[in-house]
């Protein structure tokens, strides 16, 4: 599934290719995604130029003088850009859903296999959008720093784990990467939040920033993958502490990692190193 670090590379790839450019046409071949393609999309996009691409959580945001396009990967969405004359913007795949052509003759593509992604058209300003209202700030951002992590983890007796996980507290922390804090912070992903203390918080927020500025580096090898290529996969294999590694020795102190379901999710920590 694209995580944050995923999102934000795309962007980093599409970007440079489709600002400030106009959009020609648009194909809709399959509308089902999680939410349907709203069927006046097409009509609001032709003659519209790319005036910014931006991410809001894991949401892309393209915005246009009428409004704006909102672009979710779900689990296994994809985009890509083909360049004016490749061949292959006549032959679309069976799950490459989405195409917008621009005047130059580039193409935008959105590829999703399991169709739970979104492509949704917005007349206003994305703060106001009803998906992207009530969303806790950026990880990468100064609004999410110790003072403000610990006065939301303080009223809250759940474990730190769904905490950090919950997008009113903080967008962008998925599984992978609340493991792979917690652990580099020292934490059991058990401990109740209200149990974590000002100067963990503080912790938190550097190595949650830490393993997402990590992962968006990786992903910054991977920039020319978006451009005149198959869009199969798109998603970076990285190096984990703790993540997928149940049974493995503590890259720190070498007992086992252990595994168990924290807020339904699978959770992996060192029982040795996270109090
Ligand atoms: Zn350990």
């Amino acid at each position: 599934m694209p995580e944050l670090p995923e999102v934000e590379t795309t962007l980093r790839g599409i970007s440079p290719h489709i600002s400030g450019k106009t959009i020609a046409d648009t194909a809709i071949r399959q509308p089902k995604l999680r939410w349907p393609v709203p069927p006046t999309l097409a009509a609001a996009l032709q003659g519209q130029t790319v005036l910014e691409c931006s991410r809001r959580a894991k949401y892309l945001l393209i915005r246009f003088n009428t409004g704006l396009l909102l672009i979710h990967l779900g689990m296994s969405g994809s985009l890509r850009i083909f360049t004016a004359g490749d061949e292959r913007i006549a032959l679309p795949g069976k799950h490459d859903h989405i195409d917008i052509a621009f005047t130059d003759g580039t193409l935008l593509r959105y590829h999703d296999p399991r169709r739970f992604g979104a492509v949704l058209w917005f007349a206003g300003a994305a703060e106001h959008h009803p998906l992207l209202a009530a969303l806790g700030p950026e990880p990468l951002s100064a609004a999410f720093n110790a003072a403000y992590l610990y006065e939301k983890l303080h009223k809250q007796k759940r474990a730190v784990k769904p905490a950090l996980m919950d997008n009113a507290v903080v967008v962008g922390v998925g599984n992978i990467y609340a493991n792979e804090s917690l652990f580099a912070a020292g934490i059991s992903p058990k401990r109740a939040a209200n149990q974590v203390t000002r100067k963990e918080c503080a912790r938190l927020v550097e190595t949650i920033q830490a393993v997402l500025q990590r992962a968006i580096a990786t992903g910054g090898s991977t920039l020319r993958d978006f451009v005149n290529s198959d869009g199969q996969s798109g998603y970076f294999q990285q190096e984990y502490n703790v993540y997928g590694r149940h049974n493995q020795p503590c890259p720190q102190c070498g007992q086992l990692i252990h595994k168990e379901t924290i807020g339904q999710r699978g959770t992996f920590y060192c029982r040795h190193c996270q109090k």
